[in-house]
């Protein structure tokens, strides 16, 4: 389905590796051992798992489910790919930071991961060792974007970048990935006109809000413990589904909340995609999250958007977002399995979706905005 950017007659986009075609025998799951964050060993010494990406992938291969032939091998983003939503001014900021050897990003990275021993590296090294995994991410949410489209589903094993918009990013999100699939889609292929963003992770996302803020294309819904960061009310008038919820909220009010608004939110509008973002930081004990849910929880929330996505034949894109306890990890594989186990994903399920005929359009790139965030 992929055409040349100079094959539609249209004006072109700049040239992209991300939706280079897959063979039909991958199954959607995209990664890349590039994901994992590792600073010498140092990483080891704090609760945050910067490896969780890895962890999943292990899991899945030893339940037998995937091996590295069959899942696609995420690409990192170019600056040009970046340039779709982030604007030069702010890639330059975070170039400028590591060339002058700013601890501003060093900083914030090491606040958001509640990595300290981050604060001590040289800037350089945050950049090789943080932001070129982040790109890798992103460049993967960007190609499960396509993947859902052509097979009705895709998981980006990492990706979730929330807090990031087109010129600001923070918490954790250096790159707006989730923004950046949607418009990479918007531009490129023919009969995706509208998508709704589920974001389920414990944090408002106030990355894609902003950036969609004026965009009756992109409906939201989004439903995260009212008390934490970002607490961005500006942002919050681009949520079209609000879910606000309280410390310690537990496994059978969240649940009933998360089917009761995911299918209203897909009732109000049906969208050409849904991009799921699936954080795991809602997990009882997360020290960011202040919820309780627990992993079967999870699990069951998963299963619900998976099953409302399949139920109408839209295509579903899902990024694992915050939550980074070492038992996530194992949380986030298992739900993979039972989302495999009830038949909606694998195989079976590739010809459920999609409108398969969407063919690439290249359309003239209108988008000059940046985005940076936090999960
Ligand atoms: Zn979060």
């Amino acid at each position: 389905m992929s055409k040349k950017e100079d094959s539609g007659g249209k004006k072109c986009s700049h040239h992209t590796e991300l939706y280079a075609e897959v063979p039909a025998s991958c199954l959607p799951i995209v990664y890349s051992p590039e994901y994992n964050i590792t600073f010498m060993g140092l990483e080891k010494l704090h609760p945050f798992d910067a490896g969780k990406w890895g962890k999943v992938i292990r899991f899945l291969k030893e339940e037998q489910f995937i091996t590295d032939e069959i899942i696609v091998l995420a690409r990192e983003a170019s600056e040009a790919d970046l340039l779709v939503v982030h604007t030069a001014r702010y890639l330059n900021r975070l170039k400028n930071a590591i060339l002058e050897g700013s601890r501003e990003w060093s900083l914030v990275v090491a606040t958001i991961t509640e990595i300290p021993p981050l604060l001590f590296l040289p800037n350089f090294l945050v950049q090789r060792k943080v932001l070129r995994p982040l790109r890798t991410q992103t460049g993967g949410t960007i190609m499960a974007g396509k993947l859902a489209i052509d097979r009705g589903w895709a998981i980006n094993v990492g990706g979730g970048f929330h807090h990031c918009s087109s010129d600001k990013g923070g918490g954790f999100c250096a790159y707006a990935d989730i923004t950046l699939a949607i418009k990479f889609l918007f531009e490129r292929v023919e009969g995706v006109a509208s998508a709704t963003i589920i974001d389920l992770d414990a944090h408002q996302g106030n990355g894609h809000e902003r950036d969609f803020l004026e965009d009756r294309r992109v409906y939201i819904m989004d439903v995260y413990n009212r008390h934490i960061y970002p607490g961005d009310g500006y942002a919050k008038r681009a949520i079209k589904r609000k879910v606000e919820l309280d410390w310690g909220t537990e496994d059978s009010e969240y649940l009933q909340k998360v089917d009761l608004h995911s299918e209203g939110a897909l009732n109000e509008a049906r969208p050409d995609i849904i991009i799921y973002n699936a954080g795991t930081d809602i997990l009882d004990g997360d020290p960011l999250g202040g919820l309780a849910i627990s992993p079967q929880g999870i699990i069951k929330r998963d299963e619900i958007i998976f099953r409302a996505a399949r139920r109408r034949g839209i295509p579903i894109l899902m990024v694992t977002s915050g939550g980074y306890q070492k038992k996530t990890a194992r949380i986030i594989a298992d739900s993979i399995l039972n989302l495999h186990r009830q038949g909606l994903i694998g195989e079976e399920a590739l010809d459920v979706a999609g409108p398969s005929h969407v063919s690439l359009m290249m359309s003239k790139s209108v988008s000059s905005g940046a985005t940076l965030a936090a999960i």
